[in-house]
């Protein structure tokens, strides 16, 4: 049976983007991009409230293939990311191939005819090779406080943002204190008559290196490329430098991850006035537990005389306020929910995905351990590429992660042609030995050897493992990734 196209896509961000680029560039052009927004760019197309920035320096936050030497600053607005993504759509031709509104509801291989059944709301695609790039933070979690569906305000989950909310003459509150409400919470302590944050658990959070970068250098980038691959180079090896020795080998370099908790508190320090706010701020996990973050106005906002933090738990919403645990009503007419994504219980993978013999892709990693080999094909389901697998997110830059997914596409659609094959499976042998090799590596880590009790951090799965990471080197993953061991798949 000839299937529909050659390939479907799930997730028209950059990895689903990344993905279709290497397929085209491997002389596969039938691809069927399916986006459940109304347009591209993933995370920077959904999330557009105020504050909005990379936090990974922009030479690096972006495809090495594809540098952009007009970022307007180190770290960019998001709108730019937008825009960068719908230029890198035009130059690689992958408009034509999307199909926004499209909502995937379930996949399943089908052995007999050797191909994938994708079922949409609109109907069902069938496709050789199935792709799913659907993020790792696309489910946003909205937490079920008793009596929230009374409240009588406006209810705002940041990836929902009303572009049009003034927040003038209002008392906002915002819950949640993670690398989004870091962005956030100046820019409405600036606009609402009163706001309260509402914190769990307190967040690390460094200095921001950030600065305009002027018309002159962005003109030496556009006409010189060696430069702004050097800047890419000296930022990359940073946050290397940064990961391997603060997360991953915590174990052999605890000095280093106690220096960046330093930088942190020093920071805290030079920016909050009042002790208890500080004391209230500070962290008491070890660095790195969670995923820090940069700024250089969240800490000072909470000088503010109209910005109050809270500490104590959520009780219940009320139709005109939140009531705390120990007792105290806070009047709310704006509630921002900046709490995030579910990662474990929703995603992982964000639909139903049944492979070889009946096996459901969620089922089978809740019942056993996460796992996907080089953190991208799983056994039992053939012609699959998970791109958003456990221990697939390499580096701190979500791009070094595409770039090797990209790799090891290259490597075994390569291989396929090369046997005239049309079907792969990894091996379980393969996908063992991956998984204890992880197991191992992260046995070094600050997730494992630090004090991560008190973080809440997502890295940590309903397991208690800290699935998400790849734990090495970004350039040991971009090796592996294109240097594989061809017979780690089945070939058919
Ligand atoms: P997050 O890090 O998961 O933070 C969610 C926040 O909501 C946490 O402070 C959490 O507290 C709180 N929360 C959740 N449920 C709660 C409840 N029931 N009661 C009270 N508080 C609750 O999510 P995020 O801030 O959206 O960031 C997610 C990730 O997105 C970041 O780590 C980063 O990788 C990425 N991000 C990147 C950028 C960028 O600049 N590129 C910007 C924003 C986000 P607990 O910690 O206690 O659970």
């Amino acid at each position: 049976m000839r299937p529909d196209h050659d390939v479907v896509i799930v997730g028209a961000g950059f990895g689903g983007m990344g993905a279709a680029i290497e397929l085209k560039r491997l002389g596969i052009d039938d691809i069927a991009i399916l986006e459940r927004e109304d347009d591209l760019g993933g995370t920077w197309h959904v999330n557009h409230y105020p504050g909005l920035a990379v936090d990974i320096a922009s030479v690096t936050y972006s495809y090495s293939f594809e540098p952009n030497p007009y970022w307007s600053r180190l770290f960019a607005p998001g709108v730019e990311l937008k825009q960068y993504a719908e230029h890198v759509a035009d130059k690689y031709d992958l408009k034509r191939h999307m199909e926004f509104g499209t909502v995937v509801r379930t996949a399943e291989w089908d052995d007999s005819e050797q191909l994938w059944r994708v079922t949409t709301g609109s109907g069902v695609r069938t496709c050789r090779y199935f792709v799913t790039a659907t993020g790792f933070l696309s489910q946003p979690h909205t937490p079920d406080f008793p009596g929230i569906d009374s409240f009588a305000g406006t209810i705002i989950h940041t990836t929902a943002w009303e572009d049009g909310h003034e927040f003038a003459g209002e008392r906002a509150a915002i819950i949640g204190t993670g690398a989004t409400a870091v962005q956030l919470i100046p820019e409405i302590a600036e606009r609402a008559d009163e706001l309260t944050v509402f914190q769990r658990t307190p967040i690390w959070v460094v200095p921001k290196l950030d600065f305009a970068i002027p018309p002159g250098a962005q003109k030496i980038f556009a006409r010189v490329p060696f430069t702004q691959r050097i800047a890419r180079m000296v930022n990359t090896s940073l946050l290397e430098a940064l990961m391997v020795f603060g997360v991953l080998h915590f174990r052999q370099a605890k000095p280093g991850n106690r220096l960046a908790a330093l930088v942190a508190k020093a920071h805290l320090r030079a920016q909050v006035r009042d002790r208890a706010t500080r004391r209230a701020l500070t962290p008491s996990y070890d660095f790195g537990c969670k995923r820090p973050t940069f700024s250089n106005t969240y800490f000072r906002t909470f000088n503010k005389p109209n910005v109050s933090l809270q500490t104590s738990s959520i009780e219940r919403v009320e139709p005109d306020g939140i009531v705390t645990a120990d007792g105290e009503k806070v009047l709310v007419d704006t509630l921002v929910l900046a709490t995030g994504f579910n990662l474990w219980d929703v995603n992982f993978p964000a639909f139903q995905i049944i492979g070889r013999d009946g096996r459901d892709l969620g089922k089978w990693w809740r019942d056993n351990r996460f796992q996907a080999y080089e953190g991208i094909t799983v056994p039992a389901f053939p012609n699959l590429l998970s791109l958003n697998s456990p221990y697939s997110y390499s580096g701190l830059s979500y791009f070094t992660t595409i770039e090797g997914q990209m790799k090891h596409m290259r490597r075994l659609f390569g291989e396929l042609k090369r046997r005239g094959a049309t079907t792969f499976e990894v091996t379980t042998d393969a996908n063992d030995r991956f998984l204890a090799e992880v197991t191992d590596n992260l046995q070094s880590s600050v997730f494992y050897n630090g004090n991560c009790a008190s973080a809440r951090s997502y890295y940590f799965n309903q397991h208690g493992e800290a699935a998400l990471l790849r734990p090495n080197s970004t350039l040991s993953t971009l090796r592996q990734m294109e240097r594989f061991p061809v017979d780690a798949y089945r070939y058919s």
